[in-house]
């Protein structure tokens, strides 16, 4: 199995560093306001790696952070005229719905940074005592000179770094001692959250999040480290440079990074208009349509979000859960139960395409290759099964493209629709969590109804429903 590697530039062979065994982080989203397609992108991409992974027999240890103090919330919360923390924990529930909404499995551990801030607080006293770092008036640098490594990831020259970035002296940090050293810890200003240090009451700078996080979830060594590509510097440098500093060896093996979204051919950004998040894309679109657009492209390839991609995404996904809502049918009816010979045969072929699945996959996650093989197995299954075949050779096939789905994270099983009965049932249950003020599960039972397209309305005759 091969991997793109940014650190060589090269693809490599996966070895573990424990047999069977992945480690893996992904640098997760900051939380003040609903994600948006971009974001999903590293989401999508990196479950589907996860997925592969699981599929091949590995046990994936799959850590994703949300950084929840950071200067956008903040300002957000400002706006609002509310904590920082009620933005973050509303943000952090609403990005989680979405990655229901897109099959993406909850991480091992979700840490939160808020919740970590006393190990990021021993990893900057290391730094320090190691001569890593250093303060001034409440602030830590790290020292970047020191770090003969730094620019290994990003391929940068540390003396072309330094000659052309003067704007790296940003105001207020006009003591540091090179423009390329960096924040590790902060003073608070006026209404900020803040944690008491041995330099200042203040908050950690955004990169040592991640050090500490991946360490304390994963181990001083990991396998895989990924994000977008817009992180490969300066965060993931930044990362390297703290967590080979402190812990003294080599921190990730492999660097994934994936390539940016575009809409339209053009940067997605809110003064162009042309920004969309994930909640407003899911009331147009099935969220699995996304999910199957995302995966028609190499995840290190630029991709182009539009209109008429989305289209064919959704009759590309419509002819895949078709052929299995058309197998199942057939078992319905099926006379015979075992294979017959011809069938054996025939069933024998459906290795081809998990092969060619593999193949792809083994490739540096070419899904847009892997999904190439899935349409070629829903053709056959289209023109080998009928009315004769055996309900073994229709659930054989049946089984073999949710194999293969699953490691996409396409669900090819429509949900059962609801029957008014288990609908009245689940509006009763509400009405009584409410009676007993246990507002979370009246709250959870309106969401389940909402993602099975039930909405309900509250009158004063009481409680109406419909199907959206
Ligand atoms: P942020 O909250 O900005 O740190 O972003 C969270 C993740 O989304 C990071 O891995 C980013 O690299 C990634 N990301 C942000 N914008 C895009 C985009 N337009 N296309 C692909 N990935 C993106
Ligand atoms: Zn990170």
């Amino acid at each position: 199995m091969k991997l793109y590697n940014t650190m060589s530039k090269k693809k490599e062979e996966f070895v573990p560093l424990e047999q069977d065994k992945v480690k893996m982080y992904v640098c997760g989203p900051t939380v003040y306001n609903f994600i948006h397609i971009g974001n999903a992108r590293p989401m999508i991409v990196f479950d589907t790696v996860r997925r592969y992974f699981e599929y091949k027999g590995y046990e994936v240890n799959f850590v994703s952070n949300f950084t929840d103090v950071d200067d956008k919330i903040i300002k957000k919360a400002i706006e609002e005229g509310v904590t920082a923390d009620e933005i973050s924990k509303r943000y952090i529930a609403e990005c989680k719905k979405d990655m229901e909404g897109m099959n993406v499995k909850p991480a091992t551990t979700h840490p939160l940074a808020t919740e970590e801030i006393g190990g990021m607080i021993e990893l900057i006293r290391t730094l320090i005592d190691k001569g890593f770092a250093y303060e001034k008036n409440g602030t830590v640098y790290y020292r970047t000179r020191k770090f003969a490594d730094y620019g290994k990831l990003s391929h940068k020259n540390l003396d072309d770094l330094r000659s052309g970035n003067r704007s790296l002296l940003v105001t207020g940090e006009d003591e540091k001692e090179d423009p390329l050293d960096f924040v590790l810890w902060k003073p608070k200003k006026e209404g900020e959250p803040a944690w008491e240090s041995p330099w200042s009451e203040g908050r950690p700078g955004w990169h040592i999040e991640c050090s500490e996080m991946s360490k304390k979830y994963l181990g001083e060594q990991i396998d895989i480290h990924a994000g977008g590509e817009d992180l490969i510097f300066p965060h993931h440098e930044n990362e390297i440079a703290q967590s080979e500093a402190a812990n003294g060896k080599e921190f990730a093996k492999y660097w994934l990074h994936n390539g940016f979204l575009n809409i339209d051919n053009r940067k997605m950004s809110k003064s162009l208009g042309n920004f969309f998040t994930v909640r407003e894309i899911s009331e147009k679109y099935d969220l699995q349509i996304l999910r199957f657009f995302m995966l028609s492209a190499h995840y290190r390839s630029p991709l182009n979000f539009s209109a008429e991609l989305m289209e064919s995404a959704k009759n590309g996904l419509e002819r895949i859960v078709t052929a299995a809502e058309n197998l199942r049918f057939l078992m319905k009816n099926a006379q015979a139960e075992a294979m017959n010979e011809s069938e054996k045969e025939a069933f024998a072929k459906t290795r081809e395409y998990v092969e060619g699945f593999e193949k792809a996959m083994d490739d540096d996650f070419n899904t847009a290759d892997a999904v190439a093989a899935v349409f070629e197995l829903v053709k056959y299954a289209n023109t080998t099964a009928d009315g004769d075949s055996s309900k073994e050779y229709l659930q054989g096939i049946l089984d073999v493209l949710g194999k293969l789905t699953d490691v996409l994270g396409i669900i090819v099983e429509k949900k059962e629709e609801l029957l008014d009965a288990d609908i009245e049932a689940l509006i009763e249950e509400r009405q009584a969590a409410r009676k007993e003020k246990n507002f979370a599960r009246a709250d959870e039972i309106r969401d389940e109804l909402l993602a099975r397209g039930i909405i309900l309305k509250d009158t004063r005759e009481g409680v109406q429903w419909k199907r959206a």
